[in-house]
């Protein structure tokens, strides 16, 4: 028999869209409306809860859902019991602490005696802790970047993702506490399901797939050496021989980050045509 799972994931906020683009190019069809809660996916045995953000790590850890999609950052604050299942590159940020512009305070030594505004009192107590350093922290659930000119605090340990918020409300980091990206988690001890089995390897396929463009490209078969050694593909390219006889198809999947610098030599070498494809999916 076929075992039903529940992915929880975000029904709102940074994480939400990223998240759904993730399943849907993993191949999960899935209607939603604006208040469900739960959306079956379509041939599939699967529901998809949708929750608030930092509600999914604890409903995973209870076994509510088997799989769910978070920040490392909630995990580490709630620290609920979940294990990371992969990495999945979107909703990158970093815990950072900062001081007004005004401050003297130039490392994080000196934040003895300070009162700390965060999101994240637990991270923040954590991290001070562990270097012997006594601060208060001022848990605000949200607008942490205003706190010192309130009065209500003396520095701020916040989420940034460029940095420019803090900039702009006239903060200077002074150091980084945590580093963060959106996560597959699952619970702690459970043993994954066949169904869940799946699914992590059809979202590990789609993100496999991101980072990798397909190249297609006619070439003469002079040019094939120079061209095989400049395509750092994941395999030997495809040779396809062309009705021109002393013309080829080449075939090749190559990193995204490389495609910018291979296509002029692959033309200097001779290629014409070059077709730069997205991949949906890659199995290894
Ligand atoms: P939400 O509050 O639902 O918008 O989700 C917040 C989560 O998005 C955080 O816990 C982080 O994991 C992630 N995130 C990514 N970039 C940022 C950022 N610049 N500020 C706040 N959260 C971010």
């Amino acid at each position: 028999m076929i075992d039903s799972i529940r992915i929880a994931l975000p029904n709102k906020g940074r994480l939400e869209q990223p998240a759904t683009e993730l399943l849907r190019q993993a191949g999960f069809q899935f209607e939603r409306t604006p208040r469900s809660l739960t959306v079956p996916v379509r041939d599939a045995p699967i529901e998809l809860l949708f929750v608030r953000t930092k509600d999914v790590a604890e409903l995973v850890a209870d076994g509510v859902a088997e799989l769910g999609v978070t920040g490392v950052d909630l995990t580490r604050e709630d620290g609920s019991a979940v294990n990371t299942v992969s990495e999945l590159g979107f909703g990158r940020c970093r815990l950072v602490a900062a001081v007004p512009d005004l401050s003297p305070i130039t490392a994080i030594e000196e934040f003895e005696g300070l009162r700390v505004a965060t999101s994240h009192p637990r991270t923040v107590e954590r991290f001070f802790a562990d270097k012997g350093i006594a601060i208060t922290s001022v848990p605000l659930n949200g607008s942490v970047e205003v706190a010192p000119k309130l009065g209500i605090a003396d520095a701020v340990a916040d989420l940034v993702s460029s940095g420019s918020t803090m900039l702009i409300n006239g903060l200077r980091p002074i150091t980084t506490l945590l580093e963060s990206q959106a996560i597959l988690i699952e619970p702690l001890e459970a043993e994954r399901s066949a169904t869940a089995t799946r699914v992590v390897t059809m979202l590990d396929a789609a993100m496999a797939a991101r980072n990798r463009r397909y190249v297609v490209m006619n070439a003469p078969k002079t040019a094939i050496d120079e061209i095989e050694s400049i395509i750092p593909g994941i395999e030997a390219p495809t040779v396809v021989p062309l009705t021109h006889d002393d013309m080829v198809a080449v075939h090749s999947v190559v990193e995204s980050s490389d495609v910018w610098h291979l296509l002029p030599r692959l033309k200097e070498a001779g290629a014409s045509g070059i077709l730069v494809l997205p991949i949906q999916q890659v199995i290894a």
